[in-house]
């Protein structure tokens, strides 16, 4: 067995919902060549891979995972600087807010918006996450990838990674054995400040407007509606927020005037789903056992020691009944299931 694989590994302290049983085996990637040996040995013995990062996003079974867990590791930024563009090469193993903060300090602009989100970066293009008006997609111009069925590395363009709301070919089964290695952001020297939400606009007037004074905003709000994963478990937003027919929003509307509703496409618009808890089903702060909706912000579940991923699974289940028994809404999860 390869040197970066352990047996029998607790998944609770990978995720930040801080629950779950053991991984069958947990691989600690740090070079390209451990990605190649470990996934050549999760072939051998027929296990089923999961990848992951730093595990915000992530629900582990409390039966474990009886196959290969791939702890992405890999480090490393490369930034080519010229007079109008800033090119920047990320592995897929960096924290996202330690890269935002870096990006921030040298002065440039595109990565601000996505102050204090956890997760790596290998993890931003799976689920295109976004915040406050920008999305990885706007950034990422190529994502390198392992194909686990040539056992090659390749470069795939912004197009071919299929960007989508929360949503991208890595999450579809064409894209299920492409593993994140490194991603490619285009950034900018001149201004280009993204304030149309409501949370930002206040510094639309701002004539001092810097990286670093939108990422300071972000953080202080972001610090007010999530709560600290260091301290109580949770994945951050549980939920997506739906995307739903026009003609249903209409009918919403009628009975919640005062419901956020967004512009998604022709026939769709996205609604606020933290709206939807909080003032229609009236669960801003539900609690179950040991888990509940955050106080501050609906969307987020966070679940107190000892919650078991069990308790987790039922309670998002509730939730998602009440909201379709109240508004014909079917919510998804954003978290994804390991095990
Ligand atoms: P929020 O700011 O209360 O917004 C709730 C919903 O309204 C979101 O779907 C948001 O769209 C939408 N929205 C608000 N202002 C909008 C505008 N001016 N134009 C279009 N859509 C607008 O959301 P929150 O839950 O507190 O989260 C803050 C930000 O972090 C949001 O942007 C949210 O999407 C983001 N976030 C992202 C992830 C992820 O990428 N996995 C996880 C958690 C939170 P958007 O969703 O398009 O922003």
């Amino acid at each position: 067995m390869p040197a970066c694989i352990k047996a029998d590994v607790p998944l609770a302290p990978f995720t930040t919902l801080k629950v779950g049983g053991k991984a069958r085996f947990l691989a600690t990637v740090t070079s390209l060549v451990e990605l190649q040996e470990a996934v050549q040995f999760a072939h051998e013995t027929s296990l089923p891979l999961f990848v992951l990062g730093s595990g915000s996003n992530v629900l582990a079974s409390d039966q474990g995972f009886a196959g290969l867990v791939l702890y992405v590791q890999l480090q490393g930024c490369e930034y080519t600087v010229t007079d109008t563009e800033v090119s920047v090469w990320v592995a897929a193993g960096e924290n996202l807010d330690r890269v935002v903060a870096d990006s921030v300090a040298r002065g440039f602009w595109g990565l601000e918006n996505l102050s204090h989100i956890p997760g790596t970066v290998g993890a931003t293009p799976i689920q295109n996450v976004g915040a406050y008006g920008v999305e990885v997609a706007d950034l990422i111009t190529a994502v390198e990838v392992f194909d686990c069925l040539t056992h090659t590395v390749r470069q795939l363009s912004r197009e071919e990674c299929q960007f989508a709301y929360r949503d991208s070919l890595f999450k579809h089964l064409e894209g299920q054995h492409l593993i994140v290695v490194r991603v490619h952001f285009v950034l900018s020297v001149t201004p280009t400040p993204r304030l149309t939400y409501g949370d930002l606009q206040s510094l639309q007037n701002n004539p001092d407007i810097t990286p670093q004074v939108i990422r300071d905003a972000v953080i202080a709000i972001r610090s007010k509606k999530f709560p600290d994963w260091h301290v109580i478990g949770t994945a951050g937003s549980f939920f997506k927020n739906p995307i739903i027919p026009i003609e249903q929003v209409v009918q919403l509307q009628k009975l919640y005037p005062e419901l956020p509703v967004y512009p998604y496409s022709d026939t769709t618009s996205k609604v606020s789903l933290a709206y939807i808890l909080d003032k229609v089903c009236g669960l801003k702060g539900f609690k179950q056992g040991n888990v509940g909706l955050f106080e501050a912000q609906a969307l987020v579940l966070v679940a107190y020691t000892p919650a078991t991923a069990d308790e987790i699974d039922t309670f998002a289940r509730l939730v998602a009944e009440k909201v379709y028994s109240i508004t014909a809404i079917s919510i998804e999860r954003e978290v994804r299931m390991l095990g």
